[in-house]
């Protein structure tokens, strides 16, 4: 749909919907390249506030704010994918809103977003709709156990999810999910966990940064490292599904698309987990660690510029700075090599993400 409004200029406004750290990467990438950033965010402590041109302080659902700031941008993008539809559409009339409102409605549900995936022909979990209690049941004598019983809506960081073991009653998984609709889906044996962070640009243009491999703690991504330990073929087959979910998506901008490795007697094989419609935390290395970082990247597909190239310069691993990690500041700054990146986050609280630091080691020589 944005693919009839006219390529940005240097001089033009990006508007980001939301204010956490993502936002602010975004907005110190569009300022390298002289653009000006306005953010939107409900949050009067967000830190993209502190680096972006301008900001507005108010809730999504305020549409004297929202179009005050739509008359104020030349293109809205966002960084999280639970933007209310009906905020993405009120925008969507006044100005371009990269990636469209069609990779929102497909991501921010997950029976949605399996569905679509599963409808490409690309492998996912089984999965199955829970509506009720009585819905679990019977989606247990499908799938059977062990399954993860995830909540449709505004799941992250592995909140809304319950693990169904061989001894879990259903009620104890459904009352812990609050009782939400759900998908249940069949608990995946993987190897790894692994993410493709590609770019559609305005033309179709795709570039896939190599594929990274991704390890949690407490469900939250602690460290990446690039190159991920696949075959060619492993690797090639993730990138070529992330083309194929771009392309059905017609998206603009950059894109996560998270993946099990299931290795078996016949070797490896992908399944899509989900979608972000968004940069995301494992593409953090490609700051330091590629030609164009993942927030270049996105700039360029937003205002319709040539997608940069996404060469890898070394063997890199990002590792996350959660909660207290931060404190390690002092000694990672001194770190000859490490490239520290602090949010500005006043507090840190457990599970809250802080800062990252990137390490990238030449591959040859
Ligand atoms: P998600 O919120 O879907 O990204 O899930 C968070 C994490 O939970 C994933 O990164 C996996 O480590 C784990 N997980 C999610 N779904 C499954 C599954 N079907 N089988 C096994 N592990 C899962």
């Amino acid at each position: 749909m944005g693919r009839d409004w006219p390529v940005l200029s240097p001089r033009a406004t990006i508007g980001i919907l939301g204010g956490g750290q993502l936002g602010r990467m975004i907005a110190l990438a569009a300022a390298r390249y002289g653009l000006k950033t306005h953010v939107f965010a409900p949050d009067d402590t967000s830190p993209a506030f502190d680096v972006a041109t301008r900001h507005t302080l108010a809730a999504y659902e305020d549409e004297t704010a929202l179009a005050a700031f739509a008359a104020a941008v030349d293109v809205v993008t966002y960084e999280f994918e639970n933007v209310p539809a009906a905020t993405a559409a009120f925008l969507e009339a006044h100005v371009p809103l990269r990636p469209g409102a069609r990779a929102l409605g497909t991501t921010q549900d997950r029976l949605v977003e399996k569905s679509f995936i599963a409808g490409l022909g690309i492998p996912t979990a089984p999965f199955e709709a829970v509506d009720e209690l009585a819905g679990l049941d019977a989606a247990l004598t499908v799938i059977g156990r062990p399954a993860v019983l995830k909540t449709r809506r505004f799941g992250y960081d592995g909140k809304g999810q319950a693990l169904i073991g061989e001894a879990t009653a259903p009620a104890v998984a459904w009352d812990a999910i609050g009782r939400a609709p759900a998908i249940l889906e069949g608990f995946v044996p993987f190897s790894c966990e692994i993410s493709v962070v590609a770019a559609h640009g305005l033309d179709g243009s795709f570039a896939a940064f190599d594929v990274c491999e991704n390890t949690h703690r407490d469900h939250i991504l602690d460290v990446t490292s690039v190159p991920a330990r696949l075959s060619e073929a492993t690797a090639g087959a993730a990138v070529a599904a992330a083309k194929r979910i771009a392309d059905a998506l017609d998206y603009v901008g950059v894109l996560a698309v998270e993946l099990f490795v299931v290795t078996g007697k016949d070797g490896a094989a992908i399944m899509v987990n989900e979608i972000a419609p968004r940069v995301h935390n494992s593409g953090h290395w490609t700051i330091e660690g590629a030609d164009t970082s993942q927030f270049e990247q996105h700039v360029r597909a937003i205002c319709g510029w040539p997608l940069g190239s996404p060469r890898r310069l070394g063997a890199a691993t990002m590792a996350n700075l959660i909660g207290d990690d931060v404190k390690a500041w002092p000694t990672l700054i001194a770190e000859p090599g490490a490239h520290l990146h602090l949010y500005g986050k006043r507090h840190a609280r457990p599970g809250r993400k802080m800062g990252h630091v990137t390490r990238i080691r030449p591959e040859h020589g």
